[in-house]
This record gives C-alpha cells, sequence and structure tokens, in this order.
C-alpha cells in the first residue's frame, strides 16, 4: 500500500485508495504549502475522529499494540512496534488522561512510522527550588541543585565524533555519497539517542531532588552547530563545543514538561566569571579547573560554579 502524494493531481488519484476524509487532510496539506517551490512528500494524515490506537492482549499475555485507520475497502488495524517509553503515554490515552491530535502515516526507508501528536495535561510542581545546568567548558553538561551535582563528561562523546569525523573525510576523498548520507544517518540516530539519555538522566535527577525550575543558558546562538562558521569547518567535529545543543535544550524543554518542572534560559554572559557565592566578578576567565575567588577565596569546580550562577540567573534571563 503506497500512499505517498507528490502533487494534489496525484492525490486526487489516490481517491482510489484512501477515503475522503484522509484525502481531504492531505489535499489541505499541499495548499498549504504552495507557494514552497518544491515539496518532497506528503503523507497520509488522519484526524482524531479516524484514527486509533488499540491494544490486544497476546495468548502469552503480552501487549499486542495496533493502530486503527480507514481505507476505502475497510478500517484495518496494523500491530505496530512501541517502545517501552511510548507505552506509558499510549497508557494515558486509552485511559482518557492525553488526548489524541492528529496522526500522520509516514515511511523512512523500509519502515513506516506513525506520528501521533497527544496532549498531556500536567501538573505544575510547586515551591521553588531551581536548579541551574550550564554547558560546561570542561564537562560537557553539569546540573547543581542546592550543593548536589550532576556531571557529564562527553569524554567518549568525543572520541565518537573523532571516529565520525575520520570516516567521513575518507568517504569524501572516495567520492562515496551515498556511504556518505548513510553514515550522516547513522551519526544523526547516534546523536539523537545520547541527547534523550542525556536528557532524561538530568530530569530523572531533577525529580529526585524536587526541583520545581530548571535554569538553563542559553548558548544556542554561540555553539549551536552552524556549518557556515569558519570554526566549525574547522573543527570536523572534534570539539564538544559544537555540540548539537539546540536537539538537547529542546529535548530536555519537553521532558521537563512532562514532569511538571518549568525551565527558563538565561543569559550566559557572567556565568563562568562570577563568584557563586559572594558575586565577585573576575576579570578574566580562570585557567584549568577550578573557580577561586579573589574575595572570599572560596574555590569550586569551573562549571559548577557557573551551573550555580545559571541558578541565580546571574546575567538576568535571556530575551
Ligand atoms: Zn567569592
Amino acid at each position: 500500500m503506497t500512499m505517498t502524494t507528490k502533487t494534489s493531481k496525484d492525490a486526487a488519484k489516490f481517491s482510489e485508495k484512501l477515503p475522503s476524509c484522509v484525502l481531504c487532510h492531505a489535499i489541505r496539506d499541499i495548499r498549504a504549502k504552495k507557494k514552497a517551490k518544491r515539496f518532497k512528500r506528503l503523507w497520509p494524515s488522519f484526524s482524531y475522529q479516524n484514527f486509533r490506537v488499540e491494544k490486544e492482549l497476546s495468548k502469552d499475555g503480552g501487549a499486542v499494540w495496533k493502530a486503527s485507520f480507514p481505507t476505502l475497502e475497510k478500517r484495518i488495524g496494523v500491530p505496530i512496534v512501541v517502545q517501552s517509553y511510548q507505552e506509558k503515554y499510549l497508557e494515558m490515552l486509552l485511559s482518557g488522561q492525553a488526548k489524541q491530535g492528529s496522526a500522520k502515516l509516514v515511511r523512512h526507508g523500509r519502515d513506516w512510522y506513525i506520528l501521533l501528536s497527544l496532549t498531556i495535561s500536567v501538573e505544575e510542581k510547586q515551591g521553588k527550588k531551581i536548579m541551574g545546568v550550564d554547558l560546561g567548558l570542561i564537562d560537557l553538561l553539569v546540573a547543581s541543585v542546592n550543593g548536589q551535582t550532576l556531571f557529564f563528561s562527553g569524554k567518549g562523546l568525543a572520541y565518537t565524533r573523532r571516529h565520525y569525523a575520520e570516516l567521513r573525510h575518507r568517504l569524501q576523498k572516495a567520492g562515496a555519497y551515498r556511504a556518505l548520507v548513510r553514515l550522516g544517518d547513522k551519526e544523526h540516530r547516534w546523536v539523537t539517542d545520547v541527547n534523550h539519555k542525556i536528557s532524561k538522566a538530568l530530569i530523572d535527577f531533577a525529580i529526585a531532588h524536587g526541583v520545581t525550575k530548571i535554569r538553563l543558558e542559553d548558548l544556542t546562538g554561540a555553539r549551536w552547530t552552524n556549518p557556515q562558521r569558519k570554526e566549525q569547518r574547522k573543527d570536523h567535529g572534534r570539539s564538544l563545543h559544537y555540540w548539537p545543543y539546540y536537539q538537547l535544550r529542546k529535548f530536555i524543554e519537553y521532558k521537563a514538561a512532562l514532569a511538571g518542572i518549568q525551565v527558563e534560559l538565561v543569559n550566559p554572559d557572567l556565568t563562568t566569571l562570577t563568584c557563586s557565592r559572594c558575586g565577585e566578578v573576575r576579570r578574566s576567565r580562570p585557567k584549568g579547573r577550578w573557580f577561586k575567588c579573589p574575595r572570599c577565596k572560596k574555590i569550586k569546580h569551573i562549571d559548577v560554579n557557573a551551573a550555580d550562577n545559571v541558578a541565580q540567573a546571574v546575567s538576568g534571563l535571556a530575551a
């Protein structure tokens, strides 16, 4: 069953296979994109009335998840692969705790995926316990709340990035275009997976310490991977400074939202130069691993000091 549509004419051809309600959606999507010069594909989408997720019990007691949607001949129920972290949300959908939005059927390679949007109402956590998260100079990420810290060193990540960079370089030399695309996909999946793991650990840590608000540095403008930048081109993926923070931030934001934790972005300007204990501002960036305060003599790990400054929003909130 192919349901890929490229133009509204194509979409009309599918009237043989798809019921009009689904087709309307596809055509509406095309009309909305009329001004775009070209678009690759349009996937069939279903409104919440047409699409259903069902759960059946198999003979051995396990759960079989199915997606049920109409085709012109009949309504069909297709078994779907559900990851354990997704099950929680589908259970919420079945119990009525989550509201279903539209669903889209999308093919990637040989596999078909369902993109399903859900609306979940979450009670916001009460209280005032703020965790600061610093995208560190030494470590990839450091979180700090009331003297409790969580470090992600990123050492193994730098190694894997170098490995990918070397492979990419060799394939480029050989002009192996398709292999390059495959490598790019693989690296992207790896990065996404790492960002999921980091954000999950971070939110688990926040929940365990009763955090009600997370403050993050707004560094997306400064260090988000930008292929136009000279340093980026020279970097060849060697430095952690070009880790895709924007994606990581988005993951942290939605996982925090699901846990009822607020997220605020802060201005990063003085976070590495300020003493988080007495507020003294140093003129130059401290060298090495430790922040030594010239006034109150406090010595702190440089990234923890910065994370505590982020928690206090010493340079104010991001505009
Ligand atoms: Zn001080």
